[in-house]
């Protein structure tokens, strides 16, 4: 069901970030309007959901298991013909067209959904700070601005080791800070560090991690996480409580973004991910429609929205 990356087209009119039962029920609703529209994600959707083990609240689902309905849900976008794209998107550009950029490609949309889910770690002190000056989520996207030059990746999970190897054939030194157990394929060049971060710290870029104890001169750093910081993928995204704000059409700050799911705050619930899913792909589609219409040509293409953030 998945979709080989180089063959994606450089333009959609919509693309959905993030494929949990709130991506993916704005796809289905975006298929059913007939819409040129990308799913992204990985191929298996949520880990969150295939933790459940035992869902009450799903309805006319009594009692189902996370897994199952997990199943149930990617079986139901096979049926529609609705491929996932298995592409991480590190960085966000605001549009219209919104650029979207990821490791191995970057692609436009028109209109964009967020429903990336809800990031449970915290930013490091100084990541805000220091993003885009040394500081990234993709070590292999920036690579060759490593060239003999010391970097250290921050890694949630294993696709990290992936990132550490690839810049161990780039960078004079690599360091590895793990936060998960036992990393299984690093290069040998690769130095793993134990120590927990307590900051990154430089004036006008990156210079140095400080674990506490120890400060190690760095001149990059990647941060890999599971979900990005929805603030930190989008420049100047409108947060609340450290949730994206939304309206109650979907709408953030940002003529064209719309937001999904747990990423828009609590409750963390499937029905509430779902619904909003649907909702913001309806509205991208009167967006998409706006866009077109000949009162927006005359007006050169600047003003959407009877209901902007304002009207919350
Ligand atoms: C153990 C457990 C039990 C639960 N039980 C229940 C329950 O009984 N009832 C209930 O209603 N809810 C339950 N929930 C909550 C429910 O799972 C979530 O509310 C729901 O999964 C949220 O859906 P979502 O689509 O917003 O986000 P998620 O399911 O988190 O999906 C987000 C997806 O976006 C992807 N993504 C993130 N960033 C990017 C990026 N930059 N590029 C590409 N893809 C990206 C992620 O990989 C992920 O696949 C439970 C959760 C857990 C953990």
């Amino acid at each position: 069901m998945s979709e080989d990356i180089q063959t994606l087209k450089d333009h959609y009119e919509l693309a959905i970030v993030g494929c949990g039962p709130a991506g993916m029920a704005a796809a289905l609703n975006a298929k059913i309007r007939n819409r040129d529209f990308i799913l992204l994600g990985s191929e298996f959707c949520s880990p969150k959901l295939s933790k459940a083990p035992q869902i009450d609240n799903w309805l006319g689902f009594p009692e189902i298991s996370g897994e199952d309905l997990r199943q149930r849900f990617l079986n139901h976008l096979r049926e529609k013909d609705i491929p996932i794209v298995p592409f991480k998107i590190t960085n966000i550009y605001p549009g219209p067209p919104f650029t979207l950029v990821g490791k191995e490609k970057s692609l436009e949309a028109d209109a964009l959904i967020l429903a990336t889910g809800v990031s449970i770690s915290k930013l490091f002190p100084g990541e805000a700070e220091l993003l885009g000056l040394g500081l990234g989520y993709c070590a292999t996207c920036d690579g060759p601005l490593y060239k003999n030059k010391r970097t250290a990746i921050i890694s949630y999970n294993q696709e990290g080791e992936d990132e550490a190897n690839f810049m161990a054939n780039i960078c004079s030194k690599v360091y590895y800070i793990p936060y998960y157990s036992n990393p299984l394929q690093l290069d040998s060049r690769v130095e793993v560090k134990k120590s927990k971060v307590q900051g990154i710290i430089g004036s006008q870029s990156v210079e140095k991690l400080d674990f506490g104890e120890e400060q190690l001169a760095v001149d990059g750093v990647f941060i890999i996480r599971e979900n990005l910081p929805a603030e930190q993928l989008v420049s100047g995204l409108e947060m609340e409580n450290g949730s994206i704000k939304v309206n109650h059409n979907l709408e953030t700050n940002l003529p064209g973004l719309f937001a999904a799911g747990d990423c828009t705050g609590q409750p963390y619930q499937l029905i509430k991910a779902a619904g909003e899913g649907g909702t913001a792909a309806l509205q991208a589609v009167k967006y998409l429609d706006s866009l077109n219409s000949p009162e927006r040509k005359a007006q050169g293409g600047t003003v959407f929205s009877e209901n902007t953030l304002a009207s919350r």
